[in-house]
């Protein structure tokens, strides 16, 4: 029979009490046989899709490379749950990689989209909802003072890319071990000291030339940001970070070096960006520059601002942003930019964030889950350290602290292939890498969290 997991089992399971036994000096409860996982159909369908798109996925990550097993296949999702093509339920901490954070498929967000395919999908010329999401993104986000809107995050970091170029006047850009911006040649630069010194390119198709122009530093440290700028004086046009990463984890950044990034970046003439994609209304209403008090001078958006349509942003001070055509010299450009549907659902998305309590709850329902997941962890005796902030968390499986990309290798990654797995056999969807953050939405409730948790302890005690 086909075994259906959801918040109710997945609680009603851990009411059961067992046994204790001891391991070694860690008491632990005696471990219970996995719950059955039925997936036939997502196989059935995975195995098709090999060979119609690359590695059977539009985007490499879904294809769960990294924990291996055979990736779930969605049939449907609904606030913070997914159903795959079995009819697996589970609780869902991937939110589509971040944009979902009203909950899947919020009714206001629905009913104004809907409304609005009767209107028209796309204009390919100016409609008025473009100002009103413009507005409310000034509004909000310290940095900005003018817009554009693109399709994606990889379309907004490589216009933000030109146009620190253009500003400048200067070809080479700064970014940081692990920070991941999109999929733009200069951004694919592989981490490491022989690739700094070298400029060897993450990806083949990536030109030599380009990857040189790429400087890559340390997260969390000055020092190495200081050196690359005295070795290549006068030559950087700009510094881009996630403010708080996400794309190797979730690793937060400590004041002083964003405050040390902003001081450096003045005194250099160089334009600093905060890549927002991820964190972008996320981390806080005015986003993570809003958070830490610290304002660069341009900002990348996406995810979020789309609230679940493809969209990304970039923005900054006017004086900037002037750069841009038709106002200025550097060409960017797009058919759907700004088109309708996805501003309905930014504006939408962003008019719900904006009321009284949507951040708090976040944060609290959040910090109740890893707070839990890493007593659990400790209970059964692994190693983990981890965090939030709002919606947005992580955890490595090593002792820590996790300060950058080159600590967070020291984690245990078989490990957690181990307890991803072990979280979808009990009804919970995790992000199938060790090097990817977490996200909450508002649709998420303390029973989901608690059930998570007692999940949680369940497949700890088993790896
Ligand atoms: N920047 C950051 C910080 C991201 O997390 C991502 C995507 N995860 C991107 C840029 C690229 O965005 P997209 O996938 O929408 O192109």
């Amino acid at each position: 029979m086909q075994m259906q997991l959801n918040a109710k089992t997945v609680q009603g399971a851990f009411k059961a009490q067992r046994p204790r036994s001891v391991r070694g000096n860690v008491a632990v409860r005696a471990v219970a046989a996995p719950p059955k996982l039925v997936t036939k159909r997502s196989e059935e369908i995975f195995k098709e899709a090999q060979e119609l798109l690359p590695g059977g996925v539009n985007s490499p990550v879904r294809a769960f490379r990294s924990v291996g097993g055979g990736p779930i296949v969605f049939d449907r999702v609904k606030g913070a749950y997914c159903w795959d093509v079995d009819n697996n339920k589970y609780i869902d901490y991937v939110g589509s990689w971040g944009p979902a954070i009203c909950g899947h498929g919020n009714d206001e967000v629905n009913d104004a989209l809907k409304a609005q395919i009767d209107k028209g999908t796309s204009f390919g010329a100016p409609c008025e909802l473009e100002n009103v999401l413009a507005k409310m993104v000034i509004d909000r986000v310290p940095s900005v003072e003018m817009v554009r809107f693109v399709s994606s995050g990889t379309e907004a970091c490589l216009s933000v890319l030109r146009l620190m170029r253009a500003y400048t006047g200067r070809e080479k850009v700064l970014k940081f071990t692990g920070c991941y911006h999109g999929h733009a040649d200069s951004f694919l630069v592989k981490a490491g000291s022989g690739v700094i010194t070298l400029g060897l390119p993450d990806s083949p198709g990536v030109p030599k030339s380009t990857a040189a122009a790429t400087l890559t530093a340390t997260y969390n440290n000055l020092d190495s940001v200081r050196e690359l700028f005295a070795a290549n004086k006068g030559e950087i046009a700009g510094v881009i970070l996630e403010p708080v990463v996400g794309n190797s984890g979730f690793i937060v950044p400590t004041k002083e070096f964003l405050q040390g990034l902003r001081d450096i970046c003045t005194a250099e003439g160089a334009v600093l960006c905060f890549d927002e994609v991820m964190t972008g209304f996320r981390i806080a209403k005015g986003c993570a520059q809003e958070y830490f008090g610290i304002t660069p001078d341009v900002t990348t958006m996406g995810k979020v601002i789309g609230g679940g349509m493809p969209v990304g942003a970039y923005g900054g001070k006017k004086e900037i942003m002037k750069m841009v055509a038709p106002s200025g010299p550097m060409y960017q450009a797009g058919t759907l930019s700004g088109n309708p549907m996805a501003m309905t659902a930014g504006i939408k998305t962003l008019e719900i964030l904006g009321r009284p309590g949507a951040y708090e709850h976040l944060e609290k329902v959040t910090k109740r889950l890893i707070d839990g997941i890493m007593a659990a962890a400790k209970e059964h005796g692994h190693e983990i350290t981890g965090g939030n902030i709002s919606g947005m968390f992580g955890f490595f499986f090593c002792k820590g602290p996790v300060t950058c990309f080159e600590d967070a290798l020291a984690a245990d990654t078989a490990k957690f292939a181990r307890f991803h797995r072990g979280m979808l056999e009990e009804g919970v969807y995790l992000a199938p890498s060790q090097f990817e953050a977490g996200f909450t939405s508002l649709a998420h409730t303390e029973a989901d969290v608690d059930a998570t948790i007692a999940a949680a302890r369940r497949v700890f005690a088993r790896i």
